[in-house]
């Protein structure tokens, strides 16, 4: 998951980059960091936590220079080490250089090994460290040839910056898996981010998403930045990102995310149309589930409400990956309204299920609270695989699709009734004019070696 930014020729580049990064909180919360460039020097400063807790004012006065690029890293089970925040930094023969990545590289562990038996060293667990020693290994003079030379080593979901003494890099794979836009700063240069929801913040003009396969390389000897297609383009835009992962006010590869999570929603009122089942409200799981939520109110006509209350204070470094901690964390979370849903019939909706714990404990909860009848509706499909392409999804064992049918499922979670939407649903909700990565859903694992 995780989010990158790079800023390229503004005074405040360290200061704007954190502000980016605030707003893309959401992709990550586990640690944070930001490499700013200024003569010939890289500073870095990364640590543990969220980023109003690490980039104090005396932080960003140290990040000084007119570039920077950071990262939010999302939190995965048994990965919390400090060690593995990034950017990743590095010096080598050319100098000093600073990486941030968003994405999983495939081929990562036969790159590692045939590195370490060159006698490579490695300080964390990263893919990410990998094309630091690939770029450092290679024989070539200019740094941007050392890059493509590696990134031609390189297979797997990703968008890179690099950040070198005087200029940028930016990459993103051929199958623009992961998003990364572009924009310029009212206040000057420029800003590429994960999510355009950054762009409000630092008052940035969303310029165009990086395409797949492109290069983009900022330096100070040229106004715009040049764009090298580096990749033949094969676009897989990731379909999770509409999901659950990017924040509603994103437009992602020219798609608003509130718009297609309302049509995966309204999609859902369609399906229902003859099913029988009367229910007196539409409540969401919030947050994920709001925005469906509300597009099956507006197709059906069926009042939407607020019968589930989110505690906005629970964080998740806060509690540890286990199951027991994920059933108390559900429950300090999410609590009914009670007044609003005794003796209802609620048609809940939330975006995805994946383990069944979320969905479970909901229905336990409303009926506990006094609902008559409880309906969930998933405002994805049947999530089946574990996805290798960036998104922290659990082993195909630990997915509750994988294991049980949805009439198990269903049973399971304790719910009245239990609809999903289609893989072809998704599609046509997102807009059925490409060709997404759906791999949790159908197992399309479309990256190769
Ligand atoms: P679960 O309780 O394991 O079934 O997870 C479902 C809940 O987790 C839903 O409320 C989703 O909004 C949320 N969710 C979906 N995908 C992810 C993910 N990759 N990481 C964390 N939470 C997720």
């Amino acid at each position: 998951m995780c989010a990158i930014v790079g800023i390229f020729g503004n005074e405040n580049a360290s200061r704007l980059a954190s502000l980016a990064l605030f707003s893309m909180q959401h992709r990550g919360q586990e640690a944070t960091g930001i490499s700013s460039s200024c003569n010939g020097k890289i500073y870095t400063k990364k640590n543990s936590g969220l980023v109003s807790e690490v980039f104090n004012e005396e932080a960003l006065k140290y990040l000084k220079g007119n570039m920077a690029i950071g990262h939010n890293r999302y939190s995965t089970a048994g990965s919390d080490s400090i060690l593995d925040a990034q950017p990743v930094f590095a010096k080598y023969k050319l100098g000093e250089i600073s990486i941030v990545h968003n994405g999983n590289l495939i081929n990562k562990d036969e790159v590692r090994e045939e590195l370490i038996d060159r006698g490579a060293i490695f300080q964390t667990g990263m893919d990410t460290e990998n094309l630091i020693h690939l770029i450092a290994k290679n024989s070539k003079c200019r740094l941007q040839d050392r890059i493509i030379e590696a990134l031609n080593k390189t297979i797997g979901a990703y968008c890179f910056i690099i950040q070198s003494r005087n200029k940028q890099f930016v990459i993103r794979d051929r199958y623009g898996i992961r998003p990364l836009s572009l924009g310029k700063l009212k206040s000057g240069g420029y800003i590429v981010a994960s999510e355009t929801c950054a762009f409000d913040l630092v008052d940035a003009q969303f310029v165009r998403d990086v395409k797949p396969g492109e290069m983009l390389v900022f330096s100070e000897k040229t106004e715009e930045p040049e764009s090298i297609q580096l990749f033949e383009p094969n676009f897989r835009p990731c379909a999770f990102e509409y999901v659950y992962f990017a924040r509603p006010d994103s437009v992602i590869d020219g798609k608003n995310v509130y718009r297609t999570r309302e049509n995966m929603g309204k999609t859902l009122a369609k399906n229902d149309l003859n099913n029988g089942i009367k229910v007196d409200m539409v409540v969401p799981v919030p947050d994920s589930g709001v925005p469906a939520a509300l597009g099956y109110s507006v197709e059906s006509g069926i009042p939407f409400e607020y019968g589930i209350i989110r505690n906005h204070y629970v964080g998740r470094t806060f509690i540890e990956p286990t199951q027991e901690m994920r059933n108390m964390k559900v429950k300090m979370k999410l609590s009914p309204m009670r007044s609003l849903i005794e003796g209802k019939s609620l048609l809940v909706i939330d975006d995805s299920i994946v383990r069944g714990t979320t969905s479970k404990r909901i229905v336990k909860m409303l009926k506990e609270a006094g609902a008559k009848e409880v309906h969930f509706r998933v405002a994805s499909p049947e999530i089946k695989f574990p996805c290798y392409y960036g998104i922290d999804t659990p082993s195909k064992e630990e997915l509750i699709s994988h294991r049980m049918t949805k009439d198990e499922i269903c049973e399971y979670i304790e719910a009245d009734t239990l609809e999903y939407l289609s893989v072809e649903d998704l599609v046509e909700s997102i807009g059925n004019d490409r060709n997404y990565a759906l791999e949790s859903f159908n197992g399309d694992y479309f990256v190769t070696q």
